[in-house]
């Protein structure tokens, strides 16, 4: 059977198997939340093999869950957990991680990953933003849940979409 995407979705991964399913019910915001957090301390992490080493300092941004296909990639089938951090925040501080981008897409987002071990660590979607993702925290309880959950259109029919936080089709803007 030929896959089906939502036209308001992503475009569809050539060979994709992922049926379409209706996502969570939606969350309307009374008011935005606030985008940034003050991180009282620094925050340490890296990847699997330890070679690229990372730290964040000073605020960051929304956190997100994103459901999107390319996610489920990088997570082995999960939604993926990520939190925004302005550029000049973020710095890696050891190793260097190779970069990856879709060419067929009109707005691709960047990867960059661990050359050695895989581990995605951030990626590049937002104009001035890294996005971090958060299993690669050295204490993973720096992330205190996702604001948001997106790109609830590419859900699976096994994955549980929130319904405690504000759910999007693709995202808020
Ligand atoms: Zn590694
Ligand atoms: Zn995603």
């Amino acid at each position: 059977m030929r896959p089906v995407y939502r036209p308001d979705c992503r475009a569809a991964t050539p060979g994709s198997d992922a049926p379409v399913v209706e996502p969570g019910p939606l969350v309307t915001i009374e008011s935005p939340p606030t985008f940034y957090e003050e991180s009282a301390m620094s925050i340490d992490g890296g990847c699997y093999c330890k070679q690229i080493r990372y730290e964040i300092t000073g605020d960051i941004g929304m956190k997100f869950q994103c459901f999107c296909r390319e996610c489920q990639y990088l997570t082995g089938g999960s939604p993926l957990l990520t939190f925004a951090v302005p550029e000049g925040n973020f710095k890696v501080t050891s190793g260097e991680p190779k970069e990856f981008t879709r060419d067929d897409l009109e707005n691709p987002v960047t990867r960059r990953f661990c050359p050695n071990c895989g581990t995605h660590i951030t990626s590049i979607a937002m104009p001035g933003m890294v996005l971090v993702k958060t299993g690669t925290l050295d204490d993973r309880t720096q992330f205190d849940g996702p604001d948001m959950a997106i790109f609830t259109c590419d859900a699976a029919a096994y994955h549980q979409v929130p319904t405690d936080i504000p759910t999007f089709e693709k995202t808020p803007g």
